[in-house]
């Protein structure tokens, strides 16, 4: 039987193999247990690319994604790949398949998964039970606006510029896909920018506020400066639901909200283009970690992130909720029964590799998802 689950997986370098081979596993047991079928392709990128093919993703590896209903992505990037230009560079695999397939809006989830509630730095009164997403939109704003760059005056100093720039269609999309979110959510939208000082946000409010009055009025909708922002994710993060915002606020409030979930290893991230003409969504799911080279081959990275960027996928690309959940509640009850991988390591509890937590979600997908 043919499957329409075409999935793409590109493991990339470090520890990107070593937690993919968790996935697999699990990839394997919706094969078996549940007779859900996934059409695979593999790929190398980053890396294991430039060694492999010269190039740090082949033109064929594109087409295979854009081919693909969704994307697994590990991470890329590593000491021995540090100095080569700019163009060679491992990292270009995913800035490639993010302008290839024209994905703009980056979801993070930060989730508090409740037997970790202690391992956030703020008090488990303030985390648990957290469950928010910041959409930031990811292909504009001022990492990309023109003019930039650094000119030298006629004194000799310099000067170093850039522009923040949106237009009207970028801040919609984005902000359509944050609506949209919300309405499998909470249903509630905080959109943040610095309208009180930038034109740019001054747009995006107006536009923000047009599309949810002509199509998402269901929604509840709030604003809010990105500086006020940053403290109300700090001191009661649970009052937001989705949040929608530009890249350079979306770059620091995610990293921020991130770590109010106490560690890298178990944050799972998607990022996502418009729905195409066949209604089909090109997207891709990856940890927000990278190749962590210092722990690469020792077999102690935590493969959650990358489990739950594969429960993000089923939910997001294949409209999968309960697999979806299932997967999610297989990695709560894990943690739940006390083991741990190193990076979320708490006294008194039992320390595990990669593998031996990998088997873990396996079999706790047996006992709960028969
Ligand atoms: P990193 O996320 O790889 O590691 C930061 C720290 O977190 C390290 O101490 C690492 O051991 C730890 N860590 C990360 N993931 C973990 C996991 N799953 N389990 C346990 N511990 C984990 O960030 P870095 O050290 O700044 O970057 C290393 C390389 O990764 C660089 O080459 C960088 O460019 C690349 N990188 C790639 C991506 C990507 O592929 N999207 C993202 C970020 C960084």
């Amino acid at each position: 039987m043919a499957s329409n689950k075409k999935l793409l997986v590109l493991p990339g370098d470090g520890i990107g193999p070593e937690v993919m081979r968790e996935v697999r596993r699990i990839i394997d047991w919706f094969d078996r247990r549940r007779a859900v079928r996934f059409e695979l392709d593999e790929a190398l990128v980053g890396g294991a690319a430039i060694d492999a093919l010269g190039t740090p993703i082949a033109p064929e590896t594109v087409a295979k994604a854009k081919a693909a209903d969704a994307v697994l992505f590990g991470s890329v990037g590593g000491p021995k790949w540090d100095k080569l230009g700019f163009d060679m560079r491992p990292e270009i695999a995913i800035l490639t398949l993010r302008k290839e397939l024209g994905l703009f809006a980056n979801l993070r989830p930060a989730q508090v998964l409740d037997p970790l509630a202690d391992a956030s730095t703020l008090k488990p009164e303030v985390v648990r039970g957290l469950d928010l997403m910041i959409v930031r939109e990811s292909t504009g704003g001022i990492y990309f606006g023109e003019p930039r760059g650094i000119d030298t005056l006629p004194d000799g100093t310099k000067r170093g510029y850039n522009t923040e720039v949106y237009t009207t269609a970028e801040i919609e999309r984005v902000a359509r896909v944050a609506f949209e979110f919300a309405r499998k959510r909470q249903n509630r939208v905080c959109s943040v920018e610095k309208a009180n000082v930038m034109e740019s946000g001054l747009l995006w409010r107006q536009t923000v506020t047009d599309l949810h009055a002509r199509a998402f009025a269901d929604v509840d909708l709030s604003h809010m400066y990105a500086d006020n922002c940053a403290m109300q994710l700090v001191r009661n993060p649970r009052q937001f639901d989705v949040i929608v915002t530009t890249n350079l606020f979306g770059d620091l409030l995610s990293d921020l909200a991130s770590m109010l979930t106490g560690s890298l290893g178990m944050l799972p991230s998607a990022t996502i283009g418009a729905v195409g003409p066949d209604g089909k969504r090109h997207a891709l799911y990856e940890p927000i970690h990278g190749s962590a080279p210092d722990i690469a081959g020792k077999g102690i990275a935590n493969p959650m992130a990358q489990i739950l960027s594969f429960a993000m996928l089923l939910r997001y690309s294949f409209g999968m909720e309960d697999e979806a959940k299932l997967v999610e509640r297989a990695c709560t009850n894990v943690l739940g029964s006390g083991l741990r991988t190193a990076d979320i390591m708490q006294p008194g509890l039992a320390r595990v590799s990669t593998q031996v937590m990998g088997d873990a979600v396996v079999r706790e997908l047996d006992k709960i998802g028969g």
